[in-house]
């Protein structure tokens, strides 16, 4: 086994949080609970994760890592055209699967559900192409905008309304790395 990272000084952005709404404990926990369920409830099967870029990245490598079933891994990448509720969520694919679904059973894996719009879209999309099963996961649930009923199989919180970064969220691309999700102080955005 390797040996554990030298313990690493937070980033210096973290100064630009108002509140931390998640912190770095609670978040393992509740991934490494989530990795224990999807490990059960997929055992004996061919689990494919699909996350999509980029804001999923720092939560897939940690959900990937607490699941003890052989698992493989698949990225897709969107641009939006405008916000989701402007576009009803349709956006467009920038890089697609490198492997077809057809037959497998995949779990789509969301840093953050608000409207649901662009997710139900994915869903749409992915679901044409014959999985034997597709199911999601979400860390951030904000209820309070949804728009669109979209089943989520396995979830990690639920948020109010905020507009939150850390943990592969960003804001204009930054704030990805904070270990925390937590909302910024007004004079950041
Ligand atoms: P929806 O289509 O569900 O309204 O929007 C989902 C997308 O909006 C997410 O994939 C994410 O890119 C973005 N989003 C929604 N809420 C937040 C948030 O609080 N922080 C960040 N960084 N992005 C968000």
């Amino acid at each position: 086994m390797p040996e554990p990272c030298p313990a690493t000084p937070w980033p210096v952005e973290m100064q630009d949080l108002a509140r931390v709404l998640i912190g770095a404990e609670e978040l393992r926990e509740r991934v490494c609970a989530l990795g224990t369920q999807i490990s059960g409830d997929y055992a004996g099967q061919d689990l494919l994760l699909v996350g999509v870029l980029r804001g999923v990245t720092i939560f897939i490598a940690d959900l990937l890592r607490a699941i003890t079933i052989p698992v493989t891994v698949d990225f897709i990448a969107i641009s939006s055209y405008g916000p989701s509720l402007q576009t009803g969520g349709v956006v467009r694919l920038t890089k697609d699967l490198e492997e077809p679904i057809e037959g497998r059973h995949v779990l789509f894996v969301e840093d953050v559900i608000d409207t649901g719009l662009t997710l139900s879209y994915l869903l749409r999309t992915l679901r044409a192409r014959g999985p034997a099963s597709l199911r999601t996961c979400v860390l951030l649930d904000k209820r309070a905008h949804r728009l669109i009923d979209v089943d989520i199989a396995y979830h990690g919180f639920a948020l109010h309304d905020e507009y939150v970064v850390g943990y592969g969220l960003d804001h204009r691309q930054r704030y990805r790395n904070l270990p925390v999700v937590g909302v910024l102080k007004p004079e950041c955005y």
